[in-house]
């Protein structure tokens, strides 16, 4: 059997030749490292952790992405096994001793009979002789691949920066405040005339949330990260330091918007959320890329009416990232449209983080090992944590109509928001369960509703049960 090609040893690719080489196919991997460095990785070791040594919550009930860990432990993930292996006490979290773990994972694939590890840089696409080829070169993919990507995709296509603006889970916007409409009432296609939430604010509101911006702890760049402030593009707290009405002629302008509520109060600002997934579960704050601190993001911004209970799927960023714009280039089983056989895996895909990653390097080998074997491609059912995140990244995703040219597509972990919802019909209440089941107690039921029905369709997706139950 011809191999199978993996450009970029980290957590994707490292995982994906481990699936690849587990379905019984022979993989290259290409890496780097040992030739050539990046700006963050200080080893030659395969699947270093760049910066924490966290792979978050490892709680499979309440946490989205302590169930992609579950996930990934059934369909038998090497960077789970190798993180569970060289574990660091963590509270809640699973936190790894990064050197044993990146050693492990490097032992394990080296070790492997059907996988080969050469230390190359591949500086433009996979040659025609390699029909079967996984990109995963992350969010520092080097300068001349990533040029042979935008020549291939398009200038548009492919990002050295992300800018990322807050996503709030829409079940927490006080609609009693908020209103839905469009500016001016504008219906685009698709639209309805109503397509945002808008979350107003008086004058005195105002200039305390600009003071609150001006005033509230920042992230600073790194270095070689450079500054990359580009137009339409600019952090929304160095908006506020140009001047106190800058906002409110910009990403706050309050034209065009009536309060629903009581159309006869002026906002004197407005915020205006936009939908950002097709489930409509999660809406994005138009503009609002930041560099502030985390937990400053969730103080400052709950002072916005409609906001006091918000909760974050996604908190703002701005960083140095490579990533493809996939939702318009890749197909559901990652692979480029324009070039079938060549797939893409990991942070260059749009999804964000170690674990995510290493999630989607799982799939694209076992997609690109089940093609190799003539086998049908399954892909995960969209209620899995698998399923939701590949969502994300190849499609359910809205395409802002009203911002001609601009991108709505952002890097993003996974989250209870990327699921679908759960049938009206499904039963939260626990048995015996007394007093009045609403708030905390109901949303933490949805989420174990979700998280046990996802590990349900997982292991049937992996045809788990059906095996056990054979034996
Ligand atoms: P990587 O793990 O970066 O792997 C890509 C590999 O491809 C690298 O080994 C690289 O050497 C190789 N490569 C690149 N170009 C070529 C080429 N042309 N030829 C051959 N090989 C090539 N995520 C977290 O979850 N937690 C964090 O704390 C965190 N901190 C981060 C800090 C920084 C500074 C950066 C840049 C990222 C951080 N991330 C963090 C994101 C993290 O990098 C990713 O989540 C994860 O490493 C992505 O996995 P990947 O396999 O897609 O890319």
């Amino acid at each position: 059997t011809p191999p199978i090609h993996v450009v970029g040893g980290g957590l994707a690719g490292s995982e994906a030749a481990w699936q690849i080489a587990s379905a019984g196919v022979p993989v290259v991997i290409h890496e780097m490292r040992g030739v050539r460095g990046t700006e963050a990785h200080k080893t030659d070791d395969l699947a270093e952790l760049v910066c924490s040594n966290s792979f978050r919550s490892d709680d499979a009930e309440n946490n989205a992405v302590g169930l992609l860990h579950a996930e990934m432990r059934l369909a038998n993930s090497l960077i789970m096994a190798s993180g569970d292996a060289h574990q660091v006490p963590a509270g809640g979290a699973l936190a790894v001793d990064r050197d044993s773990f990146s050693a492990a994972v490097t032992a394990r694939l080296e070790a492997h009979p059907l996988v080969t590890v050469l230390r190359e840089e591949i500086s433009g696409l996979p040659p025609a002789e390699w029909d079967q080829a996984i990109i995963a070169t992350g969010p520092l993919t080097a300068p001349s691949l990533a040029e042979a990507i935008r020549a291939e995709t398009g200038a548009d296509a492919l990002a050295f920066f992300d800018a990322i603006a807050p996503i709030v889970h829409f079940d927490t916007i006080d609609m009693e405040t908020a209103w839905f409409q469009s500016r001016y009432d504008k219906v685009g296609p698709g639209g309805t005339g109503k397509d945002y939430v808008n979350c107003p604010m008086d004058k005195d509101r105002y200039f305390a949330f600009v003071q609150a911006l001006i005033d509230g702890g920042k992230t600073e760049f790194k270095e070689w990260e450079g500054t990359p402030y580009f137009d339409g593009c600019l952090p929304i707290e160095v908006m506020a330091e140009r001047g106190v009405e800058t906002l409110r002629h910009g990403p706050m302008k309050p034209m065009g918007l009536t309060n629903a509520h009581d159309p006869a109060v002026k906002a004197y600002a407005v915020v205006q959320l936009r939908q950002d997934n097709a489930l409509g579960t999660l809406y994005n704050m138009v503009g609002f890329q930041t560099k502030l601190k985390h937990a400053e993001q969730v103080r400052i911004f709950r002072m916005i009416p409609g906001l006091k209970n918000a909760e974050f799927a996604r908190l703002g960023g701005l960083h140095r990232n490579t990533y493809i714009n996939s939702p318009v280039l890749l197909d559901g089983s990652l692979q480029l449209k324009s070039r079938p056989g060549l797939r893409f895996a990991g942070q260059i895909t749009g999804c964000e983080g170690y674990v995510e990653s290493a999630a989607i390097g799982l799939l694209a080998g076992r997609f690109a090992a089940a093609e190799r074997l003539g086998r049908p491609l399954s892909t995960p059912p969209a209620t899995t944590a698998f399923g939701a995140l590949l969502g994300h990244i190849t499609g359910g995703h809205i395409v802002s109509d009203d911002e001609p040219g601009k991108r709505s597509f952002q890097p993003m972990n996974v989250n209870f928001g990327l699921f679908p919802p759960l049938d009206p019909g499904t039963k939260l209440k626990p048995e015996g369960f007394e007093g009045r089941f609403r708030g905390k107690d109901k949303a933490s039921a949805k989420k174990r509703a979700v998280t046990a029905r996802a590990l349900a369709d997982c292991k049937a997706w992996l045809g788990l049960e059906m095996r056990q139950a054979a034996e």
